[in-house]
């Protein structure tokens, strides 16, 4: 989609350090980690936020659970744990509006998030 930020990395428009490829999805390093493994997993169609999927992409969320999988492993942070989060509107600190799931990783996470 025009002037999305992800769209453009996954067109190879902007750069971007990637990790994963599937058909449906790609996973690249947050250029602002907030943890020592902090992934993006991005489908590869501009799918706005988690309420706008539909059971078409059915496919697509299997494929980003399963490049969690994947990567955490990758990582070495399946034994330590790690959080994976979806952030949606502005309550809920969604900066941008294609959808995401972030991986973090290789720290202890604090409960309630900020
Ligand atoms: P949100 O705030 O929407 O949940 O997450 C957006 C994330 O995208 C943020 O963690 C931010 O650091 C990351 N981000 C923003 N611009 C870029 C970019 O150009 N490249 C990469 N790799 N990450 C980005
Ligand atoms: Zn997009």
């Amino acid at each position: 989609m025009d002037n999305c930020l992800f769209c453009k990395i996954i067109e190879g428009e902007l750069p971007s350090e990637k990790v994963f490829d599937s058909y449906n999805v790609i996973a690249f390093k947050d250029v602002v980690p907030q943890a020592p493994t902090h992934i993006l997993v991005v489908p590869k169609k501009h799918i706005p936020n988690m309420t706008s999927l539909s059971e078409l992409d059915r496919e697509t969320v299997a494929e980003m659970f399963n490049a969690v999988k994947v990567l955490v492993g990758e990582n070495d942070i399946e034994e330590s744990g790690f959080r994976v989060v979806i952030n949606q509107g502005s309550d809920g600190g969604q900066t941008v509006d294609h959808l995401h799931m972030h991986i973090l990783g290789g720290r202890e996470m604090e409960w309630p998030p900020g």
